[in-house]
C-alpha cells in the first residue's frame, strides 16, 4: 500500500480538489455514504464558494466531476445537475466561518436516533466532538409543514437546519440522516466516522443497560486529545483509497 503522509497545510489549492475525491471514496469505504449523502470542501479560508460534486453516487466521484457553488448554492461556470440538497452545505458555510468541511450522511445507525425521545450522546473517547447533552434533532416539520419529502432543498430550509445546528459539530436530522461539521476534510471525514461508531456503540450499550455518557469534562479533553488524531486516522485511511483516487498528489 502507498504510504501517504498529508499534512492539513497540504489540503489546498488543486489538492483540495483531490482530497475532496478521496473523502468521498473514504466514506463510502467506512460506510458513512452509500449512493447517497456528500462531503464539500470551503474552497479556501474566509471564501464564500465552496467545492462539491455534481449529482452523484459519492463512491463514483472523480475530479472531473467536482463543481465550485456559492452560498446561495448556485453552481458557478457549470451546468451539470447538482446535488439537490446542495443548500445544507451552502447555509451551514454561511452561517459558521470556521467551518471549512460539510458531510451530510444517511449513514444508517445514526438515523435511528433523529426518531426517538432517547439523545444521541457520546459513549466512547472518540466521540468527544459530540454534544456530551445530546445532540440536536433537525425538525422539519417545524418548517415545511407535515407534508415534506424530508430533503433540504431550498436556503430556507438550509439555514433552518444550520440554526439547529447552532455551534455544535453534529446534528440529526429527523427521519433522514445527519451533518457533521469540521475545520478540514480531515477532521470531518474522522467526526462522520466516528458518529456512525458512537451510534453503534451506544444502542449496543443500551441494549446490555444504562449507558455512562461521557461528562461534559471528559467530552471536552477527549475532543482536545483524540481529535487532533483526525489526521493520523485520515493517512490511513486515504492510502487505501489511493489507487481510486490517482496520483496526482
Ligand atoms: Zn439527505
Amino acid at each position: 500500500m502507498t504510504t501517504i503522509e498529508i499534512q492539513e497545510r497540504d489540503i489546498v489549492g488543486e489538492n483540495l480538489i483531490t482530497e475532496l475525491v478521496a473523502a468521498n471514496r473514504i466514506l463510502v469505504r467506512q460506510g458513512v455514504l452509500d449512493a447517497f449523502g456528500h462531503v464539500s470542501a470551503r474552497s479556501a479560508p474566509g471564501a464564500s464558494t465552496f467545492l462539491l460534486s455534481r449529482n452523484l453516487a459519492p463512491g463514483s466521484v472523480t475530479r472531473n466531476d467536482v463543481m465550485t457553488h456559492d452560498l446561495d448554492g448556485v453552481v458557478l461556470d457549470d451546468d451539470r445537475p447538482a446535488y439537490l440538497e446542495r443548500f445544507i452545505h451552502a447555509e451551514i458555510y454561511r452561517r459558521r466561518p470556521d467551518v471549512m468541511s460539510v458531510v451530510h450522511s444517511h449513514s444508517a445507525a445514526v438515523v435511528p436516533f433523529s426518531v426517538v425521545e432517547a439523545p444521541f450522546r457520546p459513549v466512547i473517547h472518540m466521540a468527544g466532538f459530540l454534544n456530551p447533552e445530546g445532540t440536536p434533532v433537525f425538525e422539519i416539520s417545524d418548517f415545511a409543514g407535515d407534508g415534506s419529502d424530508l430533503l433540504v432543498t431550498n436556503g430556507q430550509l438550509g439555514s433552518d437546519l444550520a440554526g439547529a445546528l447552532g455551534d455544535g459539530n453534529v446534528a440529526l436530522m429527523r427521519g433522514h440522516g445527519s451533518i457533521a461539521v469540521g475545520s478540514s476534510l480531515p477532521e470531518v471525514v474522522y467526526r462522520a466516522v466516528y458518529t456512525e461508531v458512537n451510534a453503534r456503540a451506544q444502542l449496543e450499550a443500551s441494549v446490555l443497560g444504562t449507558p455512562r455518557f461521557l461528562s461534559r469534562g471528559e467530552a471536552a479533553t477527549a475532543n482536545g486529545s483524540v481529535g487532533g488524531q483526525a489526521l493520523r486516522a485520515w493517512n490511513v485511511w486515504r492510502a487505501q483509497v489511493a489507487k481510486e483516487v490517482g496520483s496526482d498528489d
